[in-house]
């Protein structure tokens, strides 16, 4: 079993609903966001994927996210931008169409150096 990890990076505001405390209010994060792949075949060249393609996929989704008020996106306006919201959002984005013999493991966002949160399927 081989994995890759890419990560990449995104600026946004957002806010809490249903929360008591400060990310009740309005603010705004540097969130930088890993993604994880498995798969047991290499390619001809020993390469699990080319880094280059998945950093492109992820990007893709990041440039939707990236400057905007998070809770104005369609995908959050009735669910909370959490952190754990986002990494499952950006979990089944990233995931779609993704080629057969790689396997998205989980996807981390993390709000700030210390503070970070997975999506990972019940199945894996
Ligand atoms: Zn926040």
């Amino acid at each position: 079993m081989y994995r890759l990890k890419i990560a990449d990076s995104f600026s946004a505001g957002h806010q809490l609903k249903c929360y008591r405390g400060k990310c009740e209010r309005v603010h705004g994060h540097n969130f930088k966001v890993e993604v994880i792949v498995e798969g047991h075949t290499l390619d001809r060249a020993g390469l699990l994927t080319d880094f280059k393609v998945l950093k492109k996929r992820l990007a893709a989704i990041l440039d939707k996210l990236d400057h905007q008020m998070l809770n104005q996106l369609s995908p959050f306006k009735k669910t909370n931008p959490s952190s754990e919201n986002l990494a499952r959002h950006i979990y089944e984005k990233f995931s779609a169409k993704l080629p057969s013999r790689l396997r998205l493991l989980e996807v981390w966002v993390w709000e700030s150096d210390n503070a970070g949160a997975c999506f990972r399927p019940d199945a894996s």
